[in-house]
């Protein structure tokens, strides 16, 4: 449908950790579990060969999400959420899928470059694939805000709310909070008016 990607694929995708933060490449070991593992860590997987200039953010978005929620853990794989850089796309950056490990995600060039933090971006939007939904008129203090607070928000980590909850969701314990269906939202550019 969309027909503009980078060349990216030829890139290899060095270790990009943040800073003090390593980034597991595969967190979570099924089978052997360590003694004081949960038993029930979902893992997610994220594919960035498609992200071009996001690609740092992706690795990024490892850490952040890792280390900030338990009961599922994200890993550099493929299966799960492809991550597309596109120059333009209809509505803006967005994620596609069932809100559970699964779907894609397209980061719009021509939204992102009007100033959004790029790792926010796309942390926001990997928040969608592990269950959370936009609140467009919270703080920057939430990563689910979106765009609604501006450009000049500059967080890239979900508050203590947003990471309860994933963790909720993935623990089974929140089966409520999303549908096990295809679903689409889309990062806003402008704060909700209601
Ligand atoms: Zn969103």
């Amino acid at each position: 449908m969309h027909t503009f990607k980078r060349a990216a694929l030829g890139l290899t995708l060095a270790a990009l950790p943040l800073a003090g933060v390593a980034v597991a490449t595969d967190a979570v070991s099924f089978g052997s579990v360590a003694a004081q593992s949960p038993i029930n860590v979902g893992r997610v997987c994220l594919d960035g060969s498609q992200a071009g200039r996001y690609q740092a953010e992706v690795q990024g978005a490892i850490s952040i999400w890792n280390s900030h929620v338990h009961s599922v853990q994200l890993a550099e794989c493929s299966g799960g959420i492809t991550i597309t850089e596109v120059g333009s796309y209809p509505g803006g950056s967005q994620y596609q899928g069932d809100m559970r490990g699964h779907g894609q995600i397209y980061i719009d060039d021509s939204q992102v470059d009007e100033g959004y933090n790029h790792q926010r971006v796309v942390a926001h939007e990997i928040g969608h694939g592990l269950g959370l939904y936009d609140n467009y008129s919270g703080p920057c203090s939430e990563l689910m805000s979106g765009g609604g607070p501006g450009t000049s928000c500059q967080n890239y980590n979900p508050d203590a709310n947003e990471s309860a909850q994933v963790d909720q969701i993935w623990a089974g314990s929140l089966t409520a909070a999303a549908p096990k269906q295809n679903v689409t939202l889309v990062f806003p550019t402008a704060h909700a008016t209601k």
